[in-house]
């Protein structure tokens, strides 16, 4: 396997597969966090100090059935510009002639960005042949999209097996890898874990790979509740997978005899509707009556689970702790995101899973006081699922 560093990129065009399906303003459409693109600057800036040309590679958005003027890739061109310092092309197209091109005349120090990946639907198939496409726009491929990595599409894995001695991967990847790797496999102790988000469901398979690896798993934001149901407990009109309750019941069970040591919030911030200035009032999690439903977590679950981060020497976050896109319902994840960010001073290393808490960490402005942000939500996810991950495994194969 070629190592990115070492690798001379001299005269070569460089397909860059990069996730830079970044969020647009709904009124101006202007790209409203660039972070994606930032992420993926070091690798790109090497390629090009280095002597090579760029062809960018990216889906954008879930486009279903082909070209669609929303999903396209050029609204974002000029922002990537602007990140990189350089002008960027565009290629209305993946493979056609004009593209092809427009590729082949790239000369050292430039770059072109392909359009939507996703307009094809040979890209989230996996085809081989419209990989193979792709492959002839360059003489090597890296992979950066640490994001897409935990899908087996045709440019994010297929197409590595056209490039055996010039394939690897870039900058941000490898660093995603080595942050992940260090809680999956060298995790100091006290290891928690906290994981929040909507649904039980969703966190099913993380928590259960968990027990094997943490020592404490902190449990909140909607999917608590069908814990405390699971218990016997009265959760009104809280957030409740009742086709999970038996799940719950053997996560607690499993803890038990694992000796990993569940937290869930004894208390919650309950509303009597689901919006930002609802009536609100704090309640044990378990006794939630009639039509209120429990929205954060409360004062006395912050400090419990407060004093258990600053125990931690390593700590994993993937989920908020509640609602925390409405004010009255951010008080808990802002907690959780302070305690993890002191722990984080005095020597623990933390890893923030990316999507919602990531956002979260960033809303709170505790980027810097973290070890790090991953970009990779459901990447991550499945990783700590202990899930092998295509994109990586193309690269290592
Ligand atoms: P996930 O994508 O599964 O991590 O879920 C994140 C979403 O869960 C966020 O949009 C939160 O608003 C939502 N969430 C967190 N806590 C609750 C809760 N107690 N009730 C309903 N939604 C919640």
């Amino acid at each position: 396997m070629q190592t990115f560093q070492t690798y001379s990129f001299q005269n070569k065009r460089a397909i860059v597969r990069v996730d830079f399906n970044v969020p647009l303003d709904k009124n101006t459409g202007a790209v409203s966090d660039d972070k994606r693109i930032r992420a993926a600057l070091p690798t790109l800036k090497h390629i090009l100090e280095n002597g090579g040309s760029i062809v960018l590679l990216s889906h954008f958005g879930r486009p279903k059935n082909g070209p669609e003027a929303v999903f396209s890739l050029e609204q974002i061109c000029a922002k990537v510009s602007e990140v990189l310092g350089t002008n960027v092309d565009f290629a209305d197209d993946c493979i056609s002639e004009a593209a092809f091109s427009k590729s082949a005349a790239l000369q050292p120090g430039q770059v072109l960005l392909l359009e939507n990946v996703r307009f094809y639907k040979e890209e989230t198939a996996g085809d081989l042949e419209f990989a193979k496409k792709l492959a002839q726009h360059g003489d090597c491929y890296v992979n950066d999209a640490f994001g897409a990595a935990h899908r087996a599409h045709a440019s994010t894995t297929q197409i590595a097996s056209f490039f055996p001695n010039d394939k690897m991967m870039g900058l941000l990847m490898e660093g995603e890898l080595a942050n992940a790797r260090k809680v999956l496999h060298e995790a100091k102790r006290p290891f928690t874990a906290i994981v929040g988000g909507a649904k039980v469901s969703d966190k099913v398979l993380i928590v259960q790979n968990l027990l094997n690896l943490a020592d404490h798993i902190i449990i909140g934001g909607g999917m608590a509740y069908t814990f405390f149901k699971a218990l016997g407990g009265e959760i009104g009109a809280s957030l409740c997978e009742e086709e999970r309750l038996e799940t719950c019941k053997e996560i607690l069970a499993t803890a038990k005899e694992k000796g990993v040591q569940i937290h869930l919030p004894t208390d919650a911030i309950i509303a009597d509707r689901f919006a930002a200035d609802a009536h609100t009032q704090t309640a044990p999690s378990g006794a939630i009556s009639g039509a209120w439903m429990g929205l954060d977590i409360g004062p006395e679950a912050i400090k419990d689970f407060s004093a258990v981060l600053e125990n931690s020497q390593t700590i994993l976050w993937n989920g908020p702790m509640g609602v925390f896109e409405m004010p009255a319902f951010e008080q808990g994840t802002k907690a959780v995101a302070l305690a993890v960010a002191a722990a984080t001073k005095n020597g623990a290393f933390s890893l923030i899973g990316g999507g919602d808490s990531a956002a979260a960490v960033q809303k709170f402005g505790l980027q810097d006081q973290v070890s790090y942000v991953s970009t990779g939500g459901g990447a991550l996810l499945e990783y700590f699922e202990g899930k092998v991950l295509p994109g990586v495994q193309a690269i290592e194969a």
